[in-house]
Formats: structure tokens, C-alpha cells, sequence
């Protein structure tokens, strides 16, 4: 899971440093640093940080070439500053705000991609379990997107319609199959995952976590329809027109955790 993006700005030139400086302006969880020092850079990371380097190329842009690329083996953005400043220091708005925004859509695809949001609904999933009469309350969170593509569907199912159907459906949302622990009430089921990495075509992967002493446990099964059934059903229930919420589902976290902070 990753929910803070460190923007590694190696100096190039004062113009290069400014863009990449605010690149991230609107989302806080981006958060750009100038030349930082090792300790620096170390006091600011914990286990869900990303460290992206940003360079600066002055070179001739081949043709075609994208003003702003990232490259995602190195974790590492080049931008091409030819595009945007002269030889004799003259400045091209338009391209520079192409690289700017090029560069902020690809950090918030990475925060926002269907995996990391899938990652960050069960990291959260104790908060969001014991915080759900306030997100059923809330359409804001309700219907915020938590990464969850359901192929039968089509569509994506979002937080409440999931947090529903789990608690709507409590002898089926439980695990007798084992959940880590020796607790007296079996272990809850939070998520089914399909392993797209391909290596077993029809295995799903249950996630279980016990309300009573929070151990996890992962269950490779074949057979998921019953909780795909009843997905669909509470689905049907529940979404409208009403789409899915521009609340992330970082921004119900956050919310969530200040409210029960009181
Ligand atoms: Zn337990």
C-alpha cells in the first residue's frame, strides 16, 4: 500500500526545481523535497512511502518524445526541459503546465489505481467496520470507490455496498476454514480477491481478520459465487444513479480517523 509519494528532486535548474516543486501542490499527499539529505529524506519515509526521483534532461527531445515520462523500474520521472526553457532562459508556459500536469496525473494514478485502493480498503477495513453507521449515513463515503472491479457486475463496487453486504450477510462473511487464531466466533471474510497475476486462473483469494483479536489470514479458494451473489444482490440494492463519490477513499480514512480521535 502506498499513501504518501516523496518527490526526490534532484536540482537541475531554478525553473525545473519550481515545476517539479509544484507539481503535487493540490493533493498533500505528494510531497516534494529539494536536494534532501539521506536523514532527510529517511525522517520523512515509513513502510507506505514511495521515494520518486525527478530528473531534468536538457537534450534534444527525440521526435514525439513525451515532455514528462516516469519510468516505473527506477521510480523516476524525466522531464525533457528543452520543451519548456530556451538556451537563453525564456520560459514556455503551456509546456511547462503539459508537465506539470502530466506529472500530477501519473502520482495520483499510482495513490488511485484499483491495486493500491484495494490495499488501503483492507489496511482500514477494522476502521471502517466500526466507523460503518457513519458511512452509511454519508453518501460522500458510501459511495466512494475502494478498488474493487467486480467482472460480473462490470462495475465497481464501492465501500458501503461492500461494508452492507458483509454485514447483511454474517454467517456468510465468516470463515470456519481457519483465520489464525483460536477466538470463539470465526474470523470475518473482508475481501475476495481474483489473482490476476495469472498464476492460478480459477483461484480467489478470501482475507480474513477476527474482530476479537485482529490476526488476518489469506484463504486460496476456487469457488466465490456465493459472495459474488451476494455482492450483486446488495449492489442491485443500493446503486442508483448516483455514481461513484469524488471523496477518496484516503480522504474517508482521514475523516473517519479525526472523528473518532473525539
Ligand atoms: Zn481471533
Amino acid at each position: 500500500m502506498i499513501d504518501k509519494i516523496i518527490l526526490n528532486i534532484h536540482h537541475s535548474d531554478d525553473y525545473t526545481d519550481y515545476l517539479f516543486l509544484t507539481a503535487g501542490l493540490t493533493n498533500k499527499r505528494i510531497i516534494p523535497m529539494l536536494d534532501p539529505s539521506p536523514t532527510e529524506l529517511m525522517d520523512r519515509l515509513d513502510g507506505t512511502t514511495l521515494v520518486v526521483d525527478c530528473y531534468s534532461s536538457g537534450r534534444n527531445p527525440r521526435k514525439n518524445e513525451s515532455i514528462a515520462s516516469y519510468n516505473q523500474r527506477t521510480r523516476s520521472f524525466n522531464v525533457l526541459s528543452r520543451y519548456y526553457l530556451a538556451e537563453d532562459g525564456s520560459i514556455d508556459a503551456t509546456q511547462a503546465e503539459m508537465a506539470r500536469t502530466i506529472i500530477q496525473d501519473r502520482l495520483e494514478g499510482i495513490l488511485l489505481s484499483d491495486d493500491n485502493l484495494h490495499e488501503v480498503y483492507r489496511r482500514y477495513f477494522p476502521l471502517f467496520w466500526k466507523k460503518r453507521k457513519t458511512i452509511y449515513a454519508d453518501p460522500r463515503m458510501f459511495y466512494t470507490k475502494a478498488g474493487f472491479y467486480y467482472s460480473p457486475l462490470f462495475a465497481y463496487v464501492p465501500l458501503g455496498v461492500m461494508l452492507k453486504a458483509i454485514e447483511d450477510n454474517q454467517d456468510l462473511f465468516r470463515t470456519w476454514q481457519g483465520g489464525g487464531c483460536n477466538c470463539k466466533n470465526a474470523p470475518m471474510i473482508i475481501d475476495i480477491d481474483d489473482n490476476d497475476e495469472g498464476w492460478y486462473d480459477d483461484a480467489w483469494t478470501l482475507h480474513t481478520w477476527c474482530p476479537t483479536c485482529s490476526s488476518r489470514r489469506e484463504i486460496v479458494v476456487s469457488e466465490v459465487i456465493y459472495y459474488q451473489n451476494c455482492i450483486g444482490k446488495t449492489y442491485s440494492d443500493f446503486v442508483s444513479n448516483y455514481g461513484l463519490s469524488s471523496l477518496s477513499l484516503f480522504d474517508v480514512v482521514e475523516e473517519l480517523s479525526i472523528a473518532s480521535d473525539r
